[in-house]
């Protein structure tokens, strides 16, 4: 049998994943010679030994590799023989630019946890257990190479016996980065309302959980921020949080000990998709049904059908979880729209008079990371929020080009910046009107620079220009370019999916700045990363106060009343009880009342008008409450005149609201004005999708824009357009909503920097 050296070199991420590892005993079990080292690509192997045994050595490569590895490309070629005695793991070269790829914060693994609840092992309930397949990771890392001296660990000398296993390429904690132990690593402490620290270590612990029974609001900090944790079954406790936090109504999330727990809580199933999300080492809060007789407290989410769930994810939480409280909210440490908090002065300030003490550790968290929020719809699970245990894993495109970065939207904000054929997407990172998280915003820009070498020769932004992300582009020393945000919906949709287009675009959405300085939000546009054309939208009406509406649905609702009928509205019960005048006069007058095409807002309208709420105590609110009355979609629709008009087809929203208030008024379940409202929206933009079909010849329809959050109607126009024959194209890695124009825009930009 001949022997053969080979070069191999492997690219993806394969550092801080345990990868060297890995290829050690690889190359052991085959008895290969060389070595294996980091390098500023990837990995770099050279293998010596019998050919077959080089070749079984590669195949296990790719099909063997640790959890957390995602491996990209493996380039190999045959080369002298060097005869060296054994395999060796080589230290890691620093030089030359970096590719390779920083693994997202992960769950806590099964062989991690097994120790964990060993008394005899020496990390027997210790908070910050971790290996080289599971922990910190995002969170933690401030430069590259990914090494403990550049993570938030640095302060932290290993033990001898940690120092061992870190040194010991057979042992499952070769190179974690963050390996500690309760000798040696990150300790916790207890600090009271008043921000003095009252415990430590294992009496920390236990009086956290003791309070948490005692229906207290603990802080506690985790592993991409804090957390607000109280007894999910203690309706007061709960309401006393949503007062101090300032979040009347807004659902919060859900933390139970295992997934036989979310089972008597919610309506799942072991074979179901939730479940697995639910379970998965990214650990997402997932929105699953209601269960009759769940036993948590009302408090945890009003007048919602579903929780979101999360399963525990840091160590720690599963000690929280064993002090006799059957499930805790879990909601992040902030007040409402600020970022979370992430280091613990900040959060005992922050978070004073609401927290009624603070759980800390003495690890620090790099860069702030949300949970992420994940949701059935449409046969399969799609993100609503893409943060931790996601981020910043890439996203791969069909195509390779400029270095581009992509800087949102103002709500619900992330960046992203593409290399090559992948684009890294930021965390969660909030409302950027909030100055904590246009900090944020900041350094997760320099963040993502800085981990993939990354410095972008265009930055793109919303062609909005009082957004505080757009005014940011325009300080920095590079060119920029703005585009139509639902132009970057579009392009975001087709970009994730790997089409190249063109498309029918049907974004709905709340608003978004168009070029006829309108807001635009019920667009269907035809087009691609290269360009669009506006084919169709719903009428633009007059929004009174502008985002003053947006709170108030009633006001939305008299101004399209007003549209469809004018001075003679029709006497609808909602307006009992209303100081209707003047609104009416700021609609005749024109006083600050901007023009807008917004599904969402039409969703608001057709909400107040059937009896909703007036007054939304959330965003989508009303929106979501007119959905949940539905159930279904209705076998009859509400009639949605479509007309040309300025070069577009116009949806006439004031017919579908002259149909609305036809029903109220004869007398119509809410449910089935809801039912058939929602099924005129699926039959009005599949005929407009079949009217560009006939006159374009584009048979893929894209759906984009946060009003598809909503599964009565993403289920709807998914299953009509697909049984008319369309290709239809929605988001599963990025969120439907504005998460995903960061994505649209780079994409965009990179486009227009191939056409100069
Ligand atoms: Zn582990
Ligand atoms: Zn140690
Ligand atoms: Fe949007």
């Amino acid at each position: 049998m001949p022997s053969e050296r080979w070069k191999i070199s492997v690219s993806g991420i394969v550092q801080g994943v345990g990868f060297r590892p890995f290829v050690f005993r690889l190359a052991l079990a085959r008895a290969l010679t060389g070595f294996v080292v980091n390098t500023p690509e990837g990995v770099a192997i050279e293998a010596e030994g019998q050919v077959a045994q080089l070749r079984d050595f590669l195949v296990a490569l790719r099909g063997e590799a640790p959890p957390l590895a995602q491996v990209g490309e493996i380039i190999s070629r045959p080369i002298p023989l060097l005869h060296d005695g054994e395999f060796v793991l080589r230290h890691s070269t620093v030089s030359g630019p970096v590719s390779t790829l920083i693994s997202p914060d992960v769950a806590v693994c099964e062989a991690c946890l097994a120790e964990f609840f060993d008394p005899a092992d020496r990390r027997f309930r210790y908070p910050f257990i971790n290996c080289t397949n599971c922990g910190p990771r995002y969170t933690i890392v401030q430069r590259i190479p990914y090494d403990r001296r550049h993570t938030t660990m640095r302060g932290f000398a290993m033990c001898g016996p940690c120092q061992r296993e870190y040194d010991d390429p057979g042992n499952r904690r070769f190179h974690a980065q963050p390996n500690c132990c309760p000798d040696c690593g990150p300790r916790l402490s207890l600090v009271g309302a008043e921000g003095r620290q009252v415990a430590e270590r294992d009496e920390a612990l236990s009086q956290a959980v003791r309070r948490l029974a005692a229906g207290e609001i603990v802080a506690v900090k985790g592993v991409g921020g804090f957390h607000l944790a109280v007894d999910a079954t203690n309706g007061q406790a709960i309401q006393r949080l949503r007062q101090r936090k300032g979040r009347e109504a807004k659902p919060l999330a859900v933390m139970v000990p295992d997934l036989s727990a979310a089972r008597r809580i919610c309506c799942l199933e072991a074979t179901d998709a939730k479940e697995e999300a639910l379970a998965s080492q990214e650990r997402p809060i997932a929105l699953a049904t209601k269960k009759a007789g769940h036993g948590l407290a009302e408090e945890v989410a009003p007048g919602y059908d579903q929780f979101g769930l999360m399963l525990p994810y840091a160590p720690l939480h599963y000690l929280l979880l064993q002090g006799g409280v059957r499930a805790l909210v879990m909601t992040s440490g902030n007040r409402s729209e600020e970022p979370i908090c992430i280091e613990n002065n900040e959060a005992v300030q922050r978070l004073a008079g609401i927290a009624d003490c603070f759980l800390l550790h003495d690890r620090g968290i790099h860069l702030p990371c949300d949970d992420s929020v994940v949701a059935f719809q449409g046969g399969m699970i799609r993100k609503i929020r893409r943060s931790r245990g996601f981020a910043p894993k890439p996203i791969g495109l069909a195509e390779t080009g400029g270095m581009v970065l992509g800087v949102g939207a103002e709500l619900k904000n992330t960046v992203c910046l593409l290399k090559g054929d992948q684009a890294f997407c930021s965390q969660h990172i909030g409302d950027l009107k909030n100055l904590e998280a246009y900090r944020v915003f900041q350094q997760s820009i320099s963040q993502l620079e800085t981990l993939f070498e990354i410095s972008p020769g265009l930055i793109v932004h919303d062609l909005h220009p009082q957004y505080l992300s757009s005014r940011w582009a325009q300080k920095q020393n590079v060119p920029t370019l703005a585009v139509q945000h639902h132009h970057a919906h579009l392009a975001a949709c087709l970009a994730e999916n790997r089409q190249e287009g063109p498309a029918i675009g049907i974004i709905l959405d709340g608003a978004g700045y168009g070029t006829d300085q309108t807001i635009w939000g019920g667009e269907v546009l035809l087009g691609d990363a290269k360009g669009y054309q506006r084919f169709s939208a719903l009428e633009a009406l007059p929004l009174p106060g502008g985002d003053a509406a947006v709170q108030a649905p009633w006001r939305t609702a008299l101004s399209y009343l007003h549209a469809a009928y004018g001075a003679e509205l029709p006497d609808l019960p909602f307006m009992a009880a209303l100081e209707c005048g003047p609104i009416l006069t700021m609609v005749e007058k024109k006083v600050n009342s901007p023009l807008t095409s917004s599904c969402g807002r039409l969703f608001d309208a057709v909400a107040a008008m059937s009896g909703g709420r007036q007054i939304i105590q959330y965003e989508g609110q009303a929106a979501i409450e007119l959905m949940q009355t539905a159930g279904r979609l209705g076998q009859e629709v509400f009639p949605c005149e479509v007309y040309p008009e300025d070069d577009m087809l116009k949806i006439s929203v004031r017919s579908l609201i002259r149909a609305v208030a036809k029903a109220v008024q004869g007398g119509m379940a809410r449910s089935e004005i809801s039912r058939r409202f929602h099924a005129g929206l699926v039959a009005v933009f599949t005929r407009v999708a079949e009217e560009a079909r006939q006159r374009e010849n584009i048979n893929t329809v894209a759906l984009s824009g946060g009003v598809f959050q909503n599964r009565l109607l993403l289920e709807g126009l998914v299953g009509v357009l697909g049984r008319a024959g369309f290709q239809v194209v929605v988001h599963k890695e990025l969120p439907c909503n504005d998460g995903c124009i960061s994505l649209g825009q780079a994409i965009i930009g990179r486009q227009a920097l191939k056409q100069g």
